[in-house]
């Protein structure tokens, strides 16, 4: 039997009414003659109340009781799933990660994964099993721990299941009906692209765009898994949502295909550090080491030897960062004389692959972003990308201009 995976996101599991919306799309892929194997998240808002719990226990908490409370979103959604199917006569079991057993590395809160096992499932297949319902974002360590993927790793939970069992598709089904030229909820004028290249689609979600997890297109990527992100609230023949694949399936495009924006970022910048060789590796070695995220950096202009280094990271982990670059400069590693921490900041960043071979991309964004009196605090660019931080106040604004001054509401 061909193989399909199915993905559910918390606001297509949100309540019982939505898993029984769901689970009446998981029959037509069975009635087309799919072994299916559903992922589910957790109803939507779960997994935040969860964090919410952790953060207000306990302020630098132990990462591996983060993921066994984190992860339990998914146990629920994933056992309802296989109930609902179940009332439908559709032979259908539920698995948590541990039992496929979904094996990760372990670095609780954000862990890679490292293999899937098929025999256990594909046994119950062979026994007539139509649908297996896997609990999205969990994993076990090779210690034997509950890891979880990272804040949306449910789609990451999909595609290795769709590399792992050979899938003919990997359906995301969400709230919106595919990938868009930028966020539909800030900008009204986006526009749903048919197709987006793979590695657009990964500068998108790395550089904030939700819509889909970062490492799941890595992996679709390498495993050339056929991706699709579609709606669950749409009749099935109303839209084909939007397939990921290699650029070379895609014959028009626009120079800039979308806008990405990140709301929860923070800039520090360590006033007066020595400017000495080996100072970025002594400060962003202990940033690593703590987990922080670095993305941005900049060295400002050195005087009398003594500069100022500025980074950017995810606002939840400016304490880290503070804690990291403390115990750094009570070791002697590093010298500072302050630690300025803004977390009233935004990233908001242009992708294509024609920035490849387009000039001018970067002076029509800085004159958008001048023109609407928009501040540019830190820049970034790589070969399909160009990344501002700004105040967080701006970020529709410069989401909207950019969308308006490229001209995405048309396609290419
Ligand atoms: P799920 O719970 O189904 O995993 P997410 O909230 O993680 O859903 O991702 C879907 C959301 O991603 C959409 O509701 C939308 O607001 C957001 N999003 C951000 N950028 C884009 C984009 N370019 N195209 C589509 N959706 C986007
Ligand atoms: N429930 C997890 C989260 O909210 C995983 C997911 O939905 O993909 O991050
Ligand atoms: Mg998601």
């Amino acid at each position: 039997m061909p193989t399909l995976v199915m993905k559910f996101g918390g606001t297509s599991v949100a309540n019982l009414d939505r898993i029984a919306r769901a689970a009446k799309r998981v029959a037509v892929e069975v009635a087309n003659g799919y072994d299916v194997i559903v992922i589910v998240s957790a109803m939507s808002g779960k997994t935040n109340e969860l964090v919410g719990w952790v953060n207000d226990t306990s302020q630098f908490y132990d990462a591996r009781e983060y993921d066994a409370i984190v992860s339990s979103g998914e146990n629920v959604t994933a056992g309802l799933m296989a109930l609902r199917l179940q009332e439908m006569d559709i032979p259908a079991r539920s698995w948590q990660g541990w039992q496929v057993p979904v094996m990760t590395t372990s670095t609780h809160s954000s862990a890679r994964i490292e293999d899937i096992p098929t025999e256990n499932i594909n046994a119950k297949f062979g026994e007539g099993m139509k649908v297996a319902v896997v609990a999205g974002f969990q994993g076990l360590s090779p210690e034997g721990r509950i890891t979880t993927l990272g804040r949306g790793g449910s789609d990451t939970t999909a595609v290795a299941f769709a590399a792992a069992f050979g899938a003919e598709r990997c359906d995301i089904y969400t709230d919106v009906d595919g990938v868009y030229t930028t966020d539909p909820r800030i900008a009204n004028k986006a526009r749903k692209l048919d197709k987006i290249a793979f590695e657009e689609m990964l500068e998108l979600a790395s550089l904030g765009a939700k819509v889909l997890q970062t490492r799941s297109v890595e992996l679709a990527m390498r495993y050339k898994v056929r991706l699709r992100v579609l709606s669950s609230f749409e009749e099935p023949s109303d839209s084909a949502g939007t397939l990921v694949c290699d650029e070379e399936e895609i014959m028009e495009s626009n120079v800039v295909v979308s806008v990405a924006y990140s709301r929860d970022e923070a800039k520090m910048t360590l006033i007066s550090v020595a400017d000495r060789p080996g100072i970025a590796a002594a400060i962003f070695g202990p940033l690593s080491d703590a987990g922080v995220n670095v993305d941005m950096i900049v060295q400002n202009i050195s005087e009398e030897g003594r500069t100022d280094m500025t980074f950017s990271c995810p606002t939840d982990q400016v304490k880290r960062a503070e804690k990291a670059m403390q115990a750094a400069k009570d070791s002697g590693e590093i010298n500072y004389h302050d630690l300025v921490a803004d977390e009233g900041v935004a990233k908001v960043s242009v992708v294509g692959i024609g920035m490849r071979s387009h000039t001018g991309v970067a002076a029509t964004m800085f004159r958008v972003l001048s023109a609407e009196g928009v501040n540019i605090k830190v820049i970034t660019t790589s070969e399909i990308k160009i990344s501002v931080l700004i105040d967080r106040k701006y970020m529709e604004l410069a989401v909207q201009a950019l969308h308006d001054a490229f001209e995405l509401e048309k396609a290419g």
